[in-house]
């Protein structure tokens, strides 16, 4: 058992059941009459999203500002590295427009030697130069962009905030009047992963796993080899054998473990590629 649920266990037992009860009530009802329930792109995974498409754009367009703003030196707008990254984002863009035409989709690329990369809520990549050294080939390039721009396709983050903000609301009620101090309830909500700020929260295991194959299926979209996806994870893998993964990567599933992932939905993306 993890020590998220040992500390949630230890904090609902002695409380009064009435006090849970009214949480869940609570809960429920916000979540049916406040949220839109709807289905991630390709994994159809029921989920409930509070923020609507124009708040994520304007979540993710003022993070993005900010990164414009502290690296304006940092910006590349010209060479072979700008070039393949407009030229497969374009691709990617294309086939992610399906399934979110409301975000206004937009890549940069930073001097950056950190191999990373992510999409922001509402579309807006970044792209570190640190990281084509690792992808070389547009393929590659979109194996990582796929997965990037899936966390956005499938609300994510926000899908993260309406989970802190639904678990403040049922801890407050099941605390309330009860002898919990402060720092015990900072505590408990930290336990829980709550408390960090929304927009660089790293995603669950699960969001992973789902950004995953909701990237293979859009990169063989946009027509290029699946295979291709494979073969960077072994090369990912092969690459932190002995060494702590990359840093993009350490939220990350296990690469062992994704190699056999990947490699299992790789006849829905053949299928995929050839509907391209
Ligand atoms: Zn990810």
């Amino acid at each position: 058992m993890s020590q998220a649920w040992k500390g949630l266990i230890g904090f609902l037992v002695g409380r009064p059941l009435i006090a849970i009860l009214i949480a869940g009530i609570v809960v429920g009802f916000l979540l049916l009459f406040f949220t839109h329930r709807q289905k991630t792109p390709v994994t159809h995974r029921v989920q409930h999203v509070g923020l609507t498409d124009k708040q994520q754009m304007q979540l993710g367009s003022e993070e993005y500002a900010k990164t414009l703003r502290q690296d304006r030196a940092n910006v590349i707008a010209s060479g072979t590295g700008y070039a393949q990254v407009q030229r497969v984002a374009t691709r990617i863009e294309a086939v992610a427009r399906r399934d979110k035409p409301a975000f206004v989709w937009k890549v940069t690329l930073l001097r950056k030697n950190e191999a990373n990369a992510y999409c922001l809520p509402g579309g807006k990549i970044v792209v570190y130069t640190g990281i084509l050294p690792l992808t070389r080939t547009d393929a590659r390039l979109a194996t990582v962009l796929g997965h990037e721009v899936a966390h956005a396709t499938a609300e994510h983050v926000a899908e993260r905030i309406e989970r802190e903000k639904l678990t403040r609301i049922a801890l407050a009620i099941i605390a309330g009047g009860v002898a919990v101090t402060p720092a015990q309830y900072t505590h408990l909500l930290a336990l829980l992963g709550v408390g960090s700020e929304a927009a660089t929260l790293p995603f669950s295991r699960k969001q992973e796993s789902e950004a995953d194959h909701i990237g293979l299926i859009y990169m063989a979209r946009a027509g290029y080899d699946p295979h291709q996806a494979v073969a960077f994870w072994k090369r990912m893998l092969a690459a932190s054998k002995g060494n702590e993964p990359p840093e993009w990567e350490s939220d990350h599933p296990s690469n062992a473990h994704r190699v056999e992932q990947v490699e299992g939905w790789l006849p829905e993306a053949e299928r995929a590629q050839r509907g391209a």
